[in-house]
């Protein structure tokens, strides 16, 4: 019998505010442990918690983006558990009223669409450290710097259908909420995490199997990875006519399995209650009217517009915008300076981008050594064949490192293309003498050995001469 998993994903995204979600304390990464904390944080009995607007602003961003219904009401609930590094005995989550509801995702290139169930404003709980320490063996230390940092939690329905599509969804969710400055996407260190709900059924069935559901898979590898194995192990699970238990599972990246981590708990053991001490969130229109009218271009409509005004390829748009911060308005502003799309992507995605790499450099210093506009009067002397593609790479380098104009470095240097036949007479004459095998090659029907007279004739007028002409003047040459 085949089987066929069900997954869905639910994604826990640090919102990139400068404050906590209820008090004034910082958010930032990395500070001396418990450096960041107050009353309210740290769950000290009558502290009161205040909303942090910025925090419910980048919420609806994203639920925006999403295409998500933003409520006009939700409200906050307390989940009640006990974990020491929640000194409240409770989290502030929202429950049967979240901040958004409906909303899909399309995967770029496959046609699938994830439907979401809800996007939902919570706080973050401190961290344990059971790691590090002289006495680790016998303590666990508490970090209470991330207790109270703001998170949505994105909840998908159970539409996908395999490994590598989980994948898809979370790197290209992880895209778009980068790109609306919502969240930094650093799984290392944690402001982006991934649960996923799993389950198999044998295919064509409708109802869903028991799930499982997988913690731990904070890179999109281990996304994939974990959930190839959780779906062999339950499939061989009812192959073997056995059942499959709902419970927590955790991802072990080193042994390469997951291992079951606690009986799955319900909704009603967190007891959950509307929070008294906050009053319902009201979301009016034109608050709703003024946020969307911020949001950015998303990549999925950056890639369909690069592709439709500039006629570049599918991959040609996707690598621009894999690349550095920036890269893709550096193109664009290249095409504005009256450049072809074809030249400047070529540009973009050839010599620019070998030369930040090499160079190890951002946009930024592109854009002061570089300008766009001294790009495209570079590839202008390219394309009115004053110089030869060969000699523009060497003059980009130059103008990378001195911030020269190009045509400065090109009449310095005498790099201007030889496009005058006497000029080239004797060149052609030299070339012809001292490689008569080429000659006889040519003159037998081998028609390659003309491609390499021509490289002989780039060689010896180092990259300058026009090869068009070139071509024809040997061809001519060895005719006569
Ligand atoms: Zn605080």
């Amino acid at each position: 019998m085949e089987f066929e998993p069900v997954i869905g994903l639910e994604i826990h995204a640090q919102l990139l505010t400068r404050t906590k979600i209820f008090c004034g304390c910082s958010t930032r990464f990395g500070a001396p442990a418990n450096s960041h904390g107050c009353p309210v944080c740290l769950g000290l009995p009558g502290a009161l918690p205040v909303l942090n607007r910025a925090a419910v602003e980048l919420g609806m961003r994203a639920a925006l983006a999403l295409g998500c219904q933003i409520a006009a009401t939700s409200v906050f609930a307390r989940k009640n558990y006990f974990y020491p590094d929640l000194p409240k005995g409770y989290q502030i989550s929202q429950f049967e009223l979240p901040l958004a509801t409906g909303g899909h995702l399309a995967l770029p290139g496959s046609g699938v669409e994830v439907g979401l169930t809800r996007i939902h404003l919570e706080e973050d709980a401190g961290k344990s450290l059971h790691e590090g320490f002289a006495d680790s063996q016998r303590k666990s230390y508490v970090d209470f710097n991330r207790s109270g940092v703001p998170l949505i939690e994105i909840v998908t329905e159970p539409d996908l259908r395999s490994p590598s599509d989980a994948k898809s969804f979370f790197t290209t969710l992880r895209d778009i909420l980068v790109t609306l400055d919502v969240n930094d996407g650093n799984m290392e260190e944690g402001s982006l995490r991934c649960d996923a709900n799993v389950s198999v059924r044998p295919a064509g069935q409708s109802a869903l199997g028991v799930k499982a559901e997988v913690k731990n898979l904070n890179s999109f590898r281990f996304l994939e990875r974990a959930l190839e194995h959780e779906i062999g192990r339950q499939t061989d699970l009812l192959r073997a006519g056995d059942r499959v238990v709902q419970e927590t599972r955790l991802w072990d990246a080193a042994s390469g399995r997951t291992a079951a981590m606690r009986s799955k708990e319900e909704a009603h053991d967190y007891r959950y209650f509307p929070e008294p001490d906050l009053p319902p969130l009201q979301i009016a229109p034109p608050w709703i009217d003024e946020v969307r009218a911020t949001l950015p271009e998303l990549p999925a409509e950056r890639r369909a517009r690069l592709v439709r005004d500039h006629g570049l390829t599918r991959d040609q748009a996707e690598q621009v915008m894999r690349g550095r911060a920036g890269l893709t308005e550096y193109f664009e502003e290249v095409v504005a300076a009256s450049v072809p799309a074809r030249a400047a992507i070529n540009w973009t995605l050839g010599e620019v981008t070998r030369t930040l790499n090499e160079a190890d450099d951002q946009v930024d210093a592109l854009r002061q050594r570089v300008p766009p506009a001294a790009l495209a009067a570079l590839v202008a002397l390219v394309e009115q064949s004053t110089i030869s593609g060969t000699v523009a790479k060497d003059v980009f380098e130059q103008m990378y490192a001195s911030r020269e104009s190009a045509a400065t470095i090109v009449d310095r240097d005498g790099l201007a293309q030889i496009d005058d036949a006497d000029a080239l007479e004797v060149t052609v004459r030299e070339v012809l003498a001292s490689h008569d095998d080429a000659v006889s090659q040519y003159r037998a029907g081998k028609h390659g050995a003309l491609g390499f007279l021509v490289g002989q004739m780039m060689k010896a007028t180092r990259g300058k001469a026009n090869p068009k002409l070139v071509n024809e003047l040997l061809r001519k040459a060895i005719d006569d």
